[in-house]
């Protein structure tokens, strides 16, 4: 009977995040309970060691329960990558992912699974991040940053949408068979496509540990997201390095009709200064932007797998015991 159960897979990465270990395997509990009483589903828990330096694993094995593993990477591979692990060892019907320093609530987390059961036609449920940026500054930014990625492309890339949604398992096998190594999984989950539905929400706020972002991480982030999602940035910068051309030759040709007809002698320093210093920061800036391009095909192309996985820790559910496995 137990068989005929559907199942949820619920996706957690981890990254030094031994504090909030217990509260996060409580949370998982009673998340587990709410969806087998409302849902009649049976939950699996796949936590994902992203190369901890400390004792997240050993505490998570310790204070989860039911049925779970914890997947032990190499290293450190970022939390994206850390994502496609999850989503690599996921075998269920549904696939939760979500954070696990308990910024993702429970509350949500079952409105999601709950518009995916009602609604047969739609594939993935994704939390929204509703919460009004605190700068003005960064909030333009980031509206800059999604009108610049979705205006040549086919699928548009939804703001303020994270990692925290629900999908189908189908949708889960489609995003596993996208191993880019540079992953921007914003952009690989609106790539991937199937029908999407947004659902308003407001991240706690960060009770236990600090966020792993600093201000460097999320513009690296955002280039990896251009450079992996849109030629917009080399079209921009061709188009002005077109224009720049342009306005060179109409004021070559003013010189030169002032000097023909006119006899008046050309001031060149001042002129000479703006267009070097122009164009040589137009030059570099190009340069740099092709740089980061050639950088992301030079690892796409190594033949390197995505992550590495040292080992998988399951629980045991016979006798409750955790046991270790290499693979
Ligand atoms: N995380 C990870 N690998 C990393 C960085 C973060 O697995 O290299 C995990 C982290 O433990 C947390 C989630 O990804 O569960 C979100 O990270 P964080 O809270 O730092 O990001 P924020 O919530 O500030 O966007
Ligand atoms: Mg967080």
């Amino acid at each position: 009977m137990a068989e005929s159960r559907q199942k949820l897979d619920i996706v957690a990465p981890f990254f030094n995040e031994a504090q909030s270990a217990s509260a996060f395997a409580g949370l998982l509990e009673r998340l587990e309970k709410a969806v087998s009483s409302r849902f009649g589903m049976a939950v699996h828990k796949i936590l994902i060691d992203d190369g901890s330096r400390d004792d997240g694993a050993e505490r998570f094995s310790l204070a989860l329960s039911g049925s779970w593993e914890v997947v032990r990477l190499s290293r450190n591979f970022g939390k994206e990558v850390a994502v496609l692990a999850g989503l690599d060892h996921s075998r269920g019907d549904m696939v939760l992912i979500m954070d696990s320093d308990l910024q993702h609530s429970m509350d949500v987390s079952l409105q999601m699974i709950a518009e995916l059961v009602e609604h047969p036609d739609i594939d993935v449920v994704y939390a929204q991040n509703d919460r009004r940026e605190a700068s003005w500054r960064r909030s333009q930014l980031a509206k800059l940053f999604y009108s610049l990625i979705n205006s040549s492309q086919r699928f548009d890339i939804p703001e303020n949408a994270g990692d925290f949604r629900v999908m189908r398992g189908t949708v889960a096998r489609a995003l596993t068979s996208l191993r880019d190594k540079r992953r921007f999984n914003k952009g690989l989950f609106a790539w991937a496509g199937f029908r999407q539905k947004a659902i308003p929400y407001s991240p706690e706020n960060r009770a236990i540990g600090t966020s792993k972002w600093s201000r460097l991480n999320l513009i690296a982030f955002s280039l990896e997201g251009f450079t992996s999602f849109s030629v917009i940035p080399l079209r921009i910068i061709s188009l002005s390095g077109m224009l720049a051309a342009l306005a060179g030759v109409v004021y070559g040709a003013k010189v030169f009709f002032e000097v023909m007809f006119y006899g008046i002698a050309v001031p060149g320093y001042p002129s000479l200064m703006v267009a070097v210093v122009l164009l040589g920061g137009l030059n570099l800036t190009l340069l740099g932007l092709i740089g980061e391009y050639v950088w992301v095909t030079l690892s796409e192309s190594k033949d390197r797998p995505v992550y590495i996985v040292r080992d998988v820790v399951r629980s045991d559910v016979s006798d409750g015991a955790a046991v270790a496995s290499r693979g």
